[in-house]
């Protein structure tokens, strides 16, 4: 099964991050992300064989994070496959400290490959004009701020009109 960790977005800002996904959309083309599977990913895990899965699971529900703030102030394109994103101009010290102790966490646990660098980041768009984003940076400028602590694992299902997620298990 494919897998990762990710925080979900308050109801709230779910809402004002789909506002920002039809705005995008609208400059760029592309398939938008659906309301229900906005999320930043912490740890992409890939496949898992379904027998790791109880202790991944326990695992993920004995966690603790301790919360922070994220304030997501940028759009960004990561160009190869046109996708359009939302996120922040600097390092997010907590996020960063979140990240890299699920990493550890994961090492221990044999699953996942660690990634060299982590850029935090919300999806909107796939497969769009990225380079008009530009456009969008001057007249819409993203200003929001993300009250985060509650980690989740999600699996992800490949589905013709793009994945679908489903909850496994929560931390704290
Ligand atoms: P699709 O691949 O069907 O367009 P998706 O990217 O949302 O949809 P997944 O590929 O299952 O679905 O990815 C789930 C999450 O993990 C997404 O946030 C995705 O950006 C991230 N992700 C996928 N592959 C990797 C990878 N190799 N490294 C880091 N993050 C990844
Ligand atoms: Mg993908």
């Amino acid at each position: 099964m494919r897998l990762f960790l990710a925080l979900e977005p308050p109801d709230d800002l779910r809402e004002r991050l789909a506002t920002l996904a039809d705005l995008a959309q609208t400059h760029c083309g592309g398939r938008r992300v659906p309301d229900a599977s906005l999320h930043l990913t912490l740890a992409f895990l890939g496949e898992v064989d379904e027998a790791r899965l109880p202790a991944l699971v326990e695992w993920v529900s004995g966690q603790t994070p301790i919360g922070g703030v994220w304030q997501l102030d940028r759009w960004g394109s990561f160009r190869r496959p046109g996708i359009v994103w939302v996120g922040g101009r600097t390092p997010d010290p907590a996020l960063g400290a979140l990240q890299a102790g699920l990493w550890d966490g994961l090492q221990a646990l044999g699953l996942g490959v660690r990634p060299a660098r982590f850029v935090p980041h919300v999806t909107l768009l796939r497969r769009a004009a990225w380079t008009a984003i530009e456009s969008l940076e001057a007249q819409t400028p993203v200003a929001l701020d993300w009250r985060w602590q509650r980690l989740t694992l999600l699996r992800s299902y490949t589905e013709q009109d793009g994945a679908r997620y489903e909850a496994l298990a929560h931390s704290a």
